[in-house]
């Protein structure tokens, strides 16, 4: 067994972060974690993780060059002259626009959108859930949530919103949302904070990778990749 130990200030840290009019966005991502996804963009900047999976996803799309984002991490201040700037996802480094125009429907975006859930993005605002994400259809806006939660939203057809939502009835100390993957068994289960900002530790098994996403509400995410002789969790 293992410990982690979650710390109440990280609810507001993670790929999973919700950012819309009820949870406003509190963490600014460090200046040293931004890098450019796109060679021919320099000034585009995404959160390194994000960038990393979007520069693969790249690499699996011939042609992707005529698709041109526009728009990555945006600073707060940049966006001070807008309406809600503490809801705009462009804030957390954690979301790209493509140019709107091309965005629509051609085999390039086309591939685009199939294989981004592979390397952990979303379509963000589908245009039948507006009433959930209170946001308008955006289809050149792409979310970065990491790999699986990206699947599972996109096979359950959920809004981040509902992902949340729904995710929360997988407890640690009850079922975790289980699903297997090339020998691998990844669960998944939501820890939430606690109201006396005391840290809360938890027991995991040795041989797993663990990652955790605060939701930027109440609570934590965990997601826990098991190899076949890791045993059970406890
Ligand atoms: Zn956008």
């Amino acid at each position: 067994m293992k410990q982690i130990i979650l710390a109440n200030d990280e609810v507001w840290h993670g790929n999973m972060i919700l950012a819309n009019a009820e949870s406003s966005i509190i963490n600014e991502p460090d200046a040293n974690s931004l890098i450019p996804p796109f060679l021919s963009y320099p000034e585009i900047l995404l959160e390194r993780c994000a960038a990393t999976m979007l520069m693969k996803l790249q690499s699996e799309i011939y042609g992707l060059g005529t698709i041109i984002p526009i728009r990555g991490y945006c600073p707060k201040d940049k966006l001070a002259s807008i309406a809600c700037p503490d809801q705009v996802e462009h804030q957390t480094g954690l979301a790209i626009d493509f140019i709107r125009p091309a965005f629509s429907s051609n085999d390039i975006c086309d591939e685009f959108i199939r294989k981004a859930s592979k390397f952990g993005f979303i379509q963000r605002y589908p245009k039948n859930k507006a009433d959930i994400t209170g946001a308008a259809s955006e289809p050149w806006h792409f979310r970065y949530v990491g790999y699986p939660h990206s699947m599972i939203i996109e096979n359950e057809e959920l809004s981040l919103e509902e992902y949340h939502a729904y995710i929360k009835q997988y407890t640690i100390n009850g079922t975790h949302y289980s699903l297997c993957n090339d020998g691998q068994s990844i669960e998944i289960f939501y820890v939430p904070a606690t109201s006396d900002n005391q840290r809360i530790t938890i027991d995991i098994p040795a041989e797993t990778i663990i990652q955790v996403s605060g939701n930027n509400l109440d609570g934590f995410i965990i997601t826990m990749w098991k190899t076949r002789n890791s045993g059970e969790f406890k």
